[in-house]
């Protein structure tokens, strides 16, 4: 049997992730503040956090945001019995945060991998995520195979926050294009194009992105608005992209507009899709231009 492992956060992600380890023979010890039933069977559920660092090396964390991060790891860090030496968070979190994170783990002697991934929940059920590692050398070449069952794994550095700041850039990236997709489409369709010949001619065209050639013609065509990312939790990475952007003083205008644009939509619509970006934007953003 492969080494156990140790996973905290069985939501989204982290139920679908823990799968494949499953599946690669490792046994697991999962923890959830809420519930871990969406552990894969077999799975051992811990009472506690501080139970996972009793018992398994390596933990991995599939958690909501920075702050919860650093909880959990000041639990891990206090744990006693300890058995932890390595903790893997692929949780989105930003740059101070992931610092923070291994600053705590540092002091009590564990290694920590800034480890976020990208590719959605149809990512992690098939295990295609892009994982960006940041953390030494030495630890990626050791962390490298267990990752390779969940994703394809990318060193991108040495410091932790490196691997935040690629995922940061990435979901900005991405929020502009589903964006500003929604606008572009909206435009097309009012012109009386359908909107598959749009997206055909896009798609063959300079403009393509993630929106035109996986959100629209695979889910908003259909009226699916199931992208399994909420609205919510894509505006906390582009928020936090234009906070680490902004203290590096490099240039912001376009992320100030599109946390602008996603900060109007998940407050009129707060449990939306991200997908739904597109009916709220033809219907005039909530302004009654519909
Ligand atoms: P989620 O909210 O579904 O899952 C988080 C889990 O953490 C929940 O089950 C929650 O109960 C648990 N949790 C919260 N506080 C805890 C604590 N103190 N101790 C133990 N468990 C705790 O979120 P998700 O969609 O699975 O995303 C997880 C992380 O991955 C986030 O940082 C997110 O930004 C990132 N991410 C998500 C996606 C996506 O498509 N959903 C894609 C890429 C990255």
């Amino acid at each position: 049997m492969a080494e156990t492992l140790g996973w905290i956060g069985i939501g989204s992600m982290g139920h679908r992730m823990t799968r494949h380890l499953v599946a690669a023979g490792h046994a697991l010890v999962v923890a959830d503040a809420v519930s871990t039933e969406r552990a894969p069977p077999g799975a051992k559920a811990a009472k506690s956090n501080a139970e996972v660092a009793a018992l398994a090396e390596t933990i991995i964390l599939s958690l909501p945001d920075g702050n919860i991060s650093q909880a959990v790891a000041r639990e891990i860090a206090d744990a006693s019995p300890r058995k932890v030496k390595t903790v893997i968070d692929t949780s989105t979190i930003g740059i101070k945060a992931a610092e923070a994170v291994a600053a705590i783990l540092g002091k009590a002697g564990i290694a920590f991998v800034d480890a976020p991934v990208s590719g959605g929940t149809a990512g992690a059920d098939k295990a295609t995520l892009a994982i960006m590692l940041a953390c030494p050398a030495e630890t990626y070449e050791r962390v490298k195979p267990l990752m390779s069952l969940m994703g394809k794994p990318f060193y991108v550095g040495p410091r932790p926050g490196q691997g935040q700041a690629v995922k940061l850039l990435n979901n900005f990236l991405s929020a502009t294009a589903l964006a500003a997709t929604s606008e572009a489409i909206a435009f097309g369709v009012s012109q009386g194009i359908e909107m598959k010949t749009i997206l055909d001619i896009v798609n063959a065209s300079t403009g393509r992105n993630s929106a035109t050639e996986d959100k629209f013609p695979r889910r908003i065509m259909h009226g699916r608005y199931d992208a399994g990312f909420t609205a919510k939790l894509q505006l906390k990475d582009i928020k936090l992209y234009l906070e680490n952007a902004r203290a590096t003083g490099i240039a912001d205008a376009i992320a100030d507009t599109v946390v602008r644009v996603w900060s109007e939509m998940d407050s009129a619509l707060p449990k939306a899709d991200i997908c739904e970006m597109y009916p709220y934007t033809r219907d005039g953003r909530g302004q009654g231009k519909g």
